[in-house]
């Protein structure tokens, strides 16, 4: 099979290692990829926002398989493009990847559905802004309608700073897909938060393995919200019977309402969920696999994934025999750039590489997100982004996964980078 990737993330090289371990993938591309993605794919040049250029760089490579990999490109529309062309695409349409791309059309597909969510308001106005903010009380959720790389959501017990965000996104206009200048003000959910992905072909739903990232820039989840600095896999303290009922009242009402409105869901479903006192909230969907977690569930997916997303992208995964999982545990470390997630500190040389992939491999390797070439030479690898690198490591539980995490990321050298040390900590410490 030859495969396209789009992207040039983590969750990117995560794929693209993953798919080239596949026997049955005999050609593999990226565009526009990273430092990292190159090592296992031929990375091609290319606008990932645009549909018409996607679409014709995959008829030029004989691509049999797009996979896309963020979420801008699908709310844009470059999965219909793919498919206009007659190209199996793992990924869903622009108006079926709206689950993502509006918070207020996800809202009213769950409620359609049936699906335990925070009670919400859709906001344009301050006063109705106010009214929100009083009905729920602190702590405050306020969140952007529209893609925000998942920061666009505050939480907060303070009313000025939760009014300020407000007042901030129905300023600025939100993605041309997002209803212009919309917050949704929610209810607190409190209780640990799960990543539970599926993959679907808009009829049938097969879950993946569950996992936990952590959104907080620091330590002790302080600071900014982030785009993802780590993440594990299994979770040791989640009920076993997570994965069904989350199938059952979540997954499959959702995929199955998207097509009864006749804008079936295909691709990745992407629940985050949060494990209340009074059940199982669905916190937002995403329309794509989340970065970090996806690093950590591939980690431990046995079954070749080539199959599994064409299966999705053809309509063909009633037929999918039932996935395999190793028992090991997975657990990926986000190392990000100096200033992160403000603006970056972008072109310091990253050093170590090398030396994990001679000592660590094959339990622990390095993932690139935001890396590139410093110049023509492939000699040395520079910053070019915020996360910059997910050191992913596996162990037979999530204590030795950490320990080969943590002395991977010990081996990388970048001036002025950060990370969090208590990935997973409190999960392997049976807490
Ligand atoms: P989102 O972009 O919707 O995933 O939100 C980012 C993060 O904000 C989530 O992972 C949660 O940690 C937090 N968050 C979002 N909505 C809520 C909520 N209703 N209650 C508590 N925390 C939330």
């Amino acid at each position: 099979m030859n495969v396209l990737v789009i992207g040039s993330g983590a969750r990117e090289h995560a794929l693209c290692r993953s798919l080239s371990l596949d026997p049955a993938v005999t050609a593999l591309h990226c565009a526009p990829g990273n430092a990292g993605i190159a090592e296992v794919a031929e990375l091609h040049q290319v606008d990932a926002m645009d549909g018409e250029a996607v679409s014709a760089l995959a008829v030029e490579l004989g691509a049999e398989l797009v996979v896309v990999g963020p979420e801008a490109p699908l709310v844009a529309g470059v999965a219909d493009a793919v498919r206009d062309a007659g190209i199996p695409v793992f990924g869903p349409s622009k108006e079926a990847a709206q689950l993502e791309g509006s918070k207020a059309f996800a809202k009213d597909v769950m409620a359609a559905a049936g699906v335990p969510t925070a009670r919400s308001y859709v906001c344009t106005t301050p006063e109705e802004v106010a009214e929100a903010l009083d009905a729920f009380g602190a702590p405050y959720v306020v969140k952007d309608d529209g893609l925000a790389a998942g920061k666009g959501v505050v939480v907060t017990d303070d009313l000025e700073t939760a009014a300020a965000h407000a007042a901030g996104c129905m300023g600025v206009p939100s993605t041309p897909s997002g209803q212009r200048g919309s917050v949704v003000i929610e209810e607190f959910l409190d209780g640990p938060e799960v990543s539970l992905f599926a993959i679907t072909d808009g009829v049938s739903v097969v879950p993946l393995q569950p996992a936990q990232d952590f959104k907080r820039a620091l330590d002790g989840d302080e600071g900014p919200n982030t785009g993802g600095m780590g993440a594990y896999s299994p979770l040791p303290w989640a009920d076993p019977k997570l994965v069904d009922e989350v199938l059952e009242t979540v997954l499959q009402p959702t995929v199955d309402e998207m097509r009864h409105r006749g804008t079936p869901f295909s691709g990745l479903l992407y629940a985050g969920l949060a494990i209340t006192g009074r059940g199982i909230r669905v916190i937002e969907f995403n329309a794509r696999f989340g970065d970090p977690e996806t690093q950590v569930v591939l980690a431990r997916l046995k079954t070749p994934l080539a199959g599994v997303l064409m299966a999705a992208a053809t309509g063909g995964l009633a037929d999918l025999p039932a996935l395999r999982w190793s028992d090991d545990a997975a657990v990926t470390v986000v190392i990000a750039s100096h200033n992160y997630p403000g603006t970056p500190r972008t072109g310091d040389p990253i050093s170590g590489l090398a030396e994990v992939a001679a000592e660590d491999a094959p339990h622990a390797y390095v993932l690139h997100a935001g890396t590139k070439y410093d110049g023509a030479d492939r000699d040395t690898v520079v910053s070019a982004g915020g996360r910059v690198l997910s050191v992913t490591a596996t162990g037979t539980d999530l204590t030795e996964a950490r320990e080969r995490a943590y002395e991977a990321v010990g081996r990388i050298g970048l001036d002025g980078s950060q990370h969090r040390t208590d990935i997973a900590a409190k999960a392997a410490a049976g807490a």
